[in-house]
């Protein structure tokens, strides 16, 4: 997989913004969580960097991920008792997680959803982020999914 020009200007420019420098590790780093479908664990995420560069550890990946998040060019995905995942997908969308596959999901809500869901808050609430997770077992899922 080859980092594409367009990922690595949207790169440049979002490290330039907090005035950081684009580097090999994180442009490795970036277009293995931007090309990526599946919501990978940083484990995951390690294991395909790894496959472009051999060298770079899984502090390193750490790194990049904090970086990537603070230039909001990735967001976490969080589910009770699992690890972290990441993703290029900043569009307000919910998640299903399979319980069987743990495969995870993206659901697409209607775009009014979210205001109607702020409407039920007190008035003059502030919201800075909402997140949206379904649990259950997608059908057909196959069993102890990996990668
Ligand atoms: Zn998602």
């Amino acid at each position: 997989m080859q980092v594409s020009e367009e990922n690595q200007q949207t790169l440049t420019q979002a490290l330039d913004k907090l005035g950081l420098r684009s580097t090999r590790q994180r442009e490795v780093v970036y277009s293995v969580v931007g090309t990526a479908k599946d919501h990978p664990t940083a484990d995951e995420i390690f294991a395909r960097s790894r496959q472009q560069m051999p060298t770079i550890s899984l502090a390193t990946v750490y790194n990049c991920l904090e970086t990537l998040l603070e230039c909001e060019l990735i967001r976490q995905v969080n589910f009770e008792r699992e690890s972290t995942r990441y993703e290029p997908n900043l569009k307000p969308h919910a998640h299903f997680y399979c319980d069987k596959s743990g495969q995870v999901v993206d659901v697409h809500l209607p775009e009014d959803l979210y205001s109607r869901l702020t409407e039920l808050l007190p008035a003059s609430t502030s919201v800075s982020s909402v997140e949206l997770n379904f649990r259950g077992k997608l059908p057909n899922s196959p069993e102890n999914h990996q990668n």
